[in-house]
């Protein structure tokens, strides 16, 4: 009987596995139709002056909008990484968040808007041509679109960041070190990266006034390396008044805004 319940026990396992690669088959073949079909929609988060609540940029954040529901990045961009989909899919949000900032600038707002750009995608050959090419094509003058990538993905290959992120600076645009203080990252690091701004991570913003010294040390760090601090996840009116106080430039988070469509951005911030 112990055989049989061994034997049991892997004929369990061996179902399990092959559910769980079903459910990944499917969902693959549903972020696949999605690109065909173009399912995705970019919310955008305002960023602020610390000082004077006045916009300074948006985020451009992902949302995938199946038929019946809205689908956040953190329940698809996994996926799209392990399978390389985050490549034409974050080119779709490149070009996309280039054409919206155009658009914006040719109604008379000037608005830098942020993307993000995974891991993967820094892997890809084609990243600054692809860059540069949205750039042109929607007239999006370079200063006002930022990358943000993270500490960790930065980390994974110093040598080629540092020589991509070098050529992406040359282009004109700006480059945010986005949930920094999270990565395992020894500072030495961040004098080679051409870097422009440091995203204070939304864990250590969530901390203040409590504990403080890791805010502290990041904008210490990032006034030292001449960059510009921007706290994200910023909550309260404690933290924001913090943030102030300690000469952080710019916050962003749900004390202010959320993440929104177009139309709610441009109603409620960029009225004149
Ligand atoms: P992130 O780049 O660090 O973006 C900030 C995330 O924090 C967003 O979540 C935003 O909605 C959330 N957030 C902002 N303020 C607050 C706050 O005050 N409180 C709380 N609790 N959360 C706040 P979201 O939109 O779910 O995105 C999650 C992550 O997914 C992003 O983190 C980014 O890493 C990734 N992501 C989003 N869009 C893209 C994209 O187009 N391409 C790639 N590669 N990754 C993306
Ligand atoms: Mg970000
Ligand atoms: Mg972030
Ligand atoms: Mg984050």
């Amino acid at each position: 009987t112990a055989k049989a319940a061994g034997g049991g026990r892997y004929r369990f396992f061996a179902r399990e596995m092959m559910d769980r690669a079903v459910a990944r088959l499917h969902n693959e073949t549903a972020l696949r139709r999605a690109i065909d079909q173009e399912q995705f929609v970019l919310y955008y988060q305002p960023k602020l002056e610390t000082l004077t609540r006045k916009l300074s940029g948006v985020e451009a954040l992902l949302r995938w909008q199946k038929p019946d529901r809205l689908v956040m990045p953190g329940d698809f961009i996994p996926l799209a990484e392990e399978t390389g989909l985050i490549v034409p899919i974050g080119a779709w949000v490149l070009r996309t968040a280039c054409e919206q900032g155009a658009r914006w600038l040719a109604a008379g707002h000037a608005v830098p808007v942020s993307v993000n750009v995974s891991a993967r995608q820094l892997q890809e050959a084609g990243l600054v041509d692809l860059v540069a090419d949205c750039l042109a094509k929607s007239y999006l003058p370079p200063e006002l679109l930022n990358i943000e990538i993270t500490e960790t993905s930065m980390m994974r290959d110093l040598d080629h960041s540092e020589a991509l992120l070098a050529r992406l600076r040359d282009l004109g645009v700006g480059i945010s070190v986005d949930d920094f203080g999270t990565g395992y990252s020894s500072l030495a690091y961040l004098r080679r990266l051409p870097v422009t701004a440091l995203k204070l991570d939304r864990s250590f913003v969530n901390d203040i006034p409590a504990e403080t010294a890791i805010a502290t040390a990041v904008l210490d760090l990032s006034r030292s390396f001449g960059l510009k601090t921007v706290a994200e996840g910023v909550e309260t009116e404690e933290q924001w008044h913090w943030l102030a106080q300690q000469g952080c430039a710019e916050v962003q988070g749900f004390l202010f805004a959320r993440p929104m469509p177009v139309d709610l951005l441009e109603r409620d911030f960029l009225t004149a």
